[in-house]
């Protein structure tokens, strides 16, 4: 891996504990000593000796630090934010500006209830917002993301079964084009996976799943379906599927984190579905990011219903709302799959969001994802680069690297030139099933002008790509102009480095 080297004003960024210059101090402070007999049997001996090593830096020097540190953040706030499967779209402000109010901010999971009503409320309002924008029966909204949100549902569908007393029941169904959460969900509960392929068109191969559904007859515990599927396709036989699942004794899972081309325009409940997560921190324009916080509320059918998660908030006969936990809920319960009520801040800023758009703000959002998409796709495909499925997509679309061939281009060179253009590349290598996939969401967010600036840019570098022929081609090396070059990302992801070790001879 290259070292970090300043550009510009693109400054490369030591740690603080490299730019230490021991004597160097923020704050003026009586000196400490540590005076050992007034300590003396407390720490039973086990007081250090040592200094800390704390890094020392003026005031102004861990100023910059952080500052250039925080300017280095490529998001959503500086440009377009392409990242196929997880609809980077904008965070209005006006969601930060509810969820900082003093009385939402400031108030503690263990507070009586009478102090908390507002908070209850918005919970409360959020649930029934998301079942009807949803059409589905009950919400949990604790799960603290979508991979969780699976997790919960099939632990549903897991309880549901048990209660039937069908324990031999264990396979899930997943198509090969599934979000890699899906089946490690799946593994995690217990379940066993058998994977259904896709067609020409991109979506499930109908043929292939009833022959899976013959062969597996009494076993199948159920289905995971995304829709649209992370190839940006919508499944036009969901209802079908599901029929034939129920039909069969099985549940049907929808994988929801691609409800951004949905909302407004289809109700999930119509497909058949039993249980589907909401990525609210990707369709409900929350922060994501970086590991969190997100939210993955979970929708159940009927069926599913009586197993939802607690707590739970309910609205009393009197217009006061009250948790719902242990002491009061049906037996029936999953029980709790997170501490507390989950990630209430998030859940403010979603029903902001959900708030200021209302329904049809809502409904135009995933009728403009879609447009965007469609809209890039086309630009892009006319440029020169190639589409594996026809579309037309929902709200967003893959291409292949058919255009490459013949070049030493690759999938990974075109995102790495992509930065030196100034974009933030797309999502590459997934799904698996397309050869040097490229998967991109624009979301409703990016204006024409943003569209056209990226569509350009990708069109001239594919352009760039047909003159090359080997390793030394210029495109091979990009990006030059980030203060990092090419990194080892499988070998950062692996053995990450966590924790800094004074190299010998320095003295801190
Ligand atoms: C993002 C995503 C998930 C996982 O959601 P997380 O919140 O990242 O756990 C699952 N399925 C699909 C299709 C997704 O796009």
């Amino acid at each position: 891996m290259s070292l970090a080297v300043s550009r510009g004003l693109n400054v490369a960024v030591p740690l603080l504990f490299e730019s230490s210059l021991p004597g160097l101090c923020g704050t003026r402070s009586a000196p400490h000593r540590f005076d050992e007999a007034a300590y003396d049997g407390r720490l039973g001996g086990l007081h250090r000796c040592d200094t800390i090593g704390l890094p020392e830096l003026s005031e102004p020097q861990v100023m910059r630090h952080f500052v250039t540190l925080s300017a280095k953040n490529y998001c959503i706030d500086t440009g377009i934010y392409p990242l196929g499967s997880c609809s980077m779209k904008y965070n209005p402000r006006v969601n930060e500006k509810v969820a900082r109010l003093d009385g939402l901010a400031n108030i503690h999971p263990n507070q009586p209830e009478g102090t908390v009503q507002g908070i209850l409320q918005i919970m409360y309002e959020l649930g029934e917002a998301l079942k009807a924008i949803t059409g589905m029966a009950d919400i949990t909204l604790t799960p603290a993301a979508g991979a969780h949100g699976e997790l919960t549902g099939l632990m549903a569908i897991k309880k549901a079964l048990s209660e039937r007393e069908e324990r031999g029941r264990n396979i899930i169904i997943v198509p090969e084009s599934a979000h890699g959460t899906n089946p490690a969900s799946a593994v995690m509960c217990g379940f066993k996976v058998v994977s259904v392929q896709a067609n020409k068109e991109g979506t499930v191969d109908m043929d292939v799943f009833k022959a899976i559904l013959e062969k597996y007859e009494g076993k199948v515990a159920g289905m995971m379906l995304t829709n649209p599927n992370t190839l940006g396709i919508f499944e036009g036989e969901i209802k079908n599927m599901a029929d034939l699942i129920h039909e069969q004794g099985g549940y049907f899972y929808m994988d929801g984190a691609n409800l951004n081309a949905l909302m407004g325009n289809a109700l999930v409940d119509d497909f058949g579905v039993d249980a589907m997560h909401i990525n609210i921190h990707k369709t409900f324009s929350t922060p994501h990011g970086g590991g969190g916080p997100g939210g993955g509320p979970v929708v159940f059918s009927e069926l599913l219903a009586p197993y939802c998660p607690i707590p739970k908030v309910v609205k009393n006969p009197d217009g006061s709302y009250h948790l719902m936990d242990e002491a009061d809920a049906p037996d029936t319960t999953l029980g709790r799959v997170k501490g507390f009520a989950g990630q209430v801040g998030l859940m403010v800023r979603a029903l902001a969001y959900i708030k200021a758009m209302g329904a049809e703000g809502l409904t135009q959002a995933s009728r403009d994802a879609i447009l965007n998409a469609n809209y890039l796709q086309h630009e892009l495909t006319e440029g020169g680069l190639t589409a594996p499925f026809e579309g037309p997509n929902m709200h967003e679309f893959v291409l292949s690297d058919h255009y490459l061939k013949g070049t030493s281009v690759t999938t990974m060179d075109m995102a790495k030139g992509l930065l030196d253009a100034g974009h933030h590349p797309p999502t590459v290598y997934f799904p698996l099933v397309v050869s040097g996939a490229m998967l991109i969401e624009p979301t409703e967010s990016e204006p024409l002008t943003s569209l056209d600036r990226f569509a350009g840019d990708l069109i001239g570098l594919a352009d760039k790509a047909h003159g090359c022929q080997d390793d030394t081609c210029e495109m091979k090396s990009s990006p030059t102009l980030t203060p990092v070059r090419r990194c080892d990302e499988v070998g950062a992801a692996k053995n990450p480095v966590l924790r800094w070790v004074k190299p010998r001879g320095v003295d801190l």
